[in-house]
């Protein structure tokens, strides 16, 4: 995953979001599937920080619920902004609803395509 985003960040295609969380982006070049499990996932317009995982009111919805929202909606919009492998962080841009999305990631999974 690091080395693909490294060598062709163009192959790389946000899928969605699995039952289990994870974070499904497939690889052209390499023919990959590659997951990431999100701890954290933060939102944000601009510069201003929308909200985190916990939110008090029940009406707004999650970071995660909006990014599951744009993968479900325009997921040719969703691109990978940034990868830092060294802070486990992956950056999320939406083009539609130009909207950030910071992701903390605890597990980097790399599956054959079948
Ligand atoms: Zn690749
Ligand atoms: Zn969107």
């Amino acid at each position: 995953m690091q080395q693909c985003f490294a060598v062709h960040p163009l192959c790389l295609s946000l899928k969605r979001i699995d039952e289990e969380g994870r974070l499904v982006i497939a690889c052209t070049s390499c023919r990959m599937m590659h997951l990431m499990t999100t701890d954290q996932v933060v939102a944000r317009v601009a510069a201003v920080p929308l909200s985190g995982e916990v939110t008090s009111a029940r009406a707004t919805p999650t970071a995660r619920e909006l990014l599951e929202t744009c993968l479900q909606t325009h997921p040719v919009a969703v691109t990978i902004r940034e990868l830092d492998v060294i802070r486990d962080n992956v950056g999320l841009r939406c083009g539609e609803c130009r909207r950030m999305f910071d992701l903390q990631v605890s597990v980097f999974e790399s599956h054959q395509k079948s």
